[in-house]
């Protein structure tokens, strides 16, 4: 692949027409179907068992008949389910946050892919070449890193490969090497804020254009903050370390699925059945052209809406909204079904407090009790702790009416507690950080 190319291909996507890609998309199905049958025991026996010939699927709207898998296919060994066992020339990691950490395999061609759906999202937000990035992923065990790197090199961009040294070594590259593009995930920005703050330096000033947010939530009170505080375009990225990038978002913040190499359904958690448009759903994916670990149907249970396109931004094909959390991630609490977007845009639409916390909710006595722990921007004395924990639940009781239920029948039985920490304490180790914590 080289920019060229990567150019040219998008072209050619863009200028289909919806009966052209929806033939291309088809035909991609059957070869896989084929392939996964002929190469994978672990596809050969799913269908088998469930008395599926594969010369009954013949297009994307036939695939519901196969059964939807989940995180258990990573438990089976990698022969029986890869199909090309031979070709596997790297292994990454998930990074765990949301369950069991997951080893995922690459052939030669599956990178290549990966490398091409990452730096048409740079194409796509009008990256240029020979600009200069930060890529603030990790380059391992997890391959965001390695991915996001290789797909900027296509455009021949400037990016220092030693950014995970660290903060302070961060800022430095920004200013050094005049880079105007970040990778990260969104909660390097706090972190990069305060660092700001401490070398008395204006984030403005580091002149950086756009800002690629992977692999966290983010609300739109962070979002505007930060564009503000950098004068800079965040944009949002839809990636998981199962699929690589599978959506990158427009100026309207929709995400645009690369449909050449994924097919997206959206379904009913409950009934398996599909979702209306623009109804939330559990999100499930195909991997069109995976070959070391097919996924066909995987469940990734990220919660999100669908819909067809052409979206307003002029470009065709199915896009979905913001992710609203994983359905694993989703609570049920007194009553009501609590969505941890909605929590994140209520901590970050409450002045003061930073968007580092921990929600724990756990049983006690036969009730569901919830503790939230939140970090401050700034350091605060005792006063200033109870100022921002009456205004947070103030903010949780006044907005969202689901949350307002739910967080109003805590109250009355005093199972709600709010401990508000100061800045750093969650937020000093970096990586993710895992948000909602159920330990009923
Ligand atoms: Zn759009």
């Amino acid at each position: 692949m080289n920019y060229n190319k990567l150019l040219t291909d998008f072209q050619n996507i863009n200028s289909q027409s919806e009966i052209e890609q929806q033939v291309f998309k088809d035909n991609q199905i059957r070869r896989l179907l084929r392939e996964a049958f002929a190469k994978s025991n672990y596809y050969r026996e799913l269908l088998e068992q469930n008395n599926i010939e594969i010369k009954t699927i013949q297009s994307c709207a036939d695939l519901h008949q196969l059964p939807v898998i989940s995180s258990e296919i990573f438990s089976k060994s990698m022969s029986t389910v890869s199909m090309a066992f031979n070709d596997i020339i790297r292994y990454c990691h998930t990074s765990g946050s949301t369950g069991t950490p997951k080893r995922v395999p690459y052939t030669r061609r599956d990178i290549e892919n990966a490398v091409t759906s990452q730096a048409r999202s740079y194409l796509f937000a009008g990256v240029e070449p020979f600009d200069k990035c930060l890529c603030a992923m990790t380059y391992g065990p997890w391959p965001s890193g390695m991915i996001c790197h290789a797909a900027g090199e296509i455009f021949g961009l400037t990016i220092p490969a030693d950014s995970f040294l660290g903060i302070d070594h961060q800022l430095q590259s920004l200013q050094r090497d005049k880079l105007n593009y970040i990778v990260c995930l969104p909660s390097l920005l706090p972190r990069l804020e305060r660092h700001c703050q401490e070398k008395d330096i204006s984030p403005a000033s580091l002149n950086v254009r756009n800002i690629f947010m992977v692999g966290e939530l983010f609300s739109e009170d962070f979002r505007s903050h930060y564009e503000k505080l950098f004068n800079s375009k965040l944009i949002n990225m839809y990636a998981n370390t199962e699929f690589g990038l599978v959506a990158s978002e427009c100026q309207y913040h929709n995400l645009h699925v690369w449909e050449d190499f994924f097919h997206v359904e959206v379904i009913d958690p409950d009934t398996g059945e599909p979702c209306e448009d623009g109804v939330t759903g559990e999100l499930v994916i195909t991997a069109l052209q995976r070959e070391a670990f097919p996924l066909i149907r995987y469940n990734t249970h990220d919660l999100v809406e669908m819909h067809k396109g052409p979206c307003e931004c002029g470009h065709p094909g199915t896009y979905l909204g913001p992710i609203k959390g994983r359905r694993d991630n989703m609570f049920t609490i007194n009553g009501g079904n609590v969505y941890p977007i909605a929590l994140e845009n209520t901590i970050t639409a409450t002045p003061g407090l930073s968007s580092f916390y921990h929600c724990i909710i756990e049983k006690v006595d036969g009730h569901d009790h919830l503790t939230f722990k939140i970090e401050a921007r700034d350091t605060v004395d005792e006063q200033g702790k109870e100022h921002l924990t009456q205004l947070f639940y103030s903010n949780l009781t006044g907005s969202d009416v689901t949350l307002r239920m739910i967080f109003l029948g805590l109250e009355a039985t005093s199972r709600i507690n709010i401990e508000i920490l100061q800045p750093g304490e969650i937020s000093k180790k970096s990586g993710k950080v895992k948000k909602i914590i159920d330990r009923r």
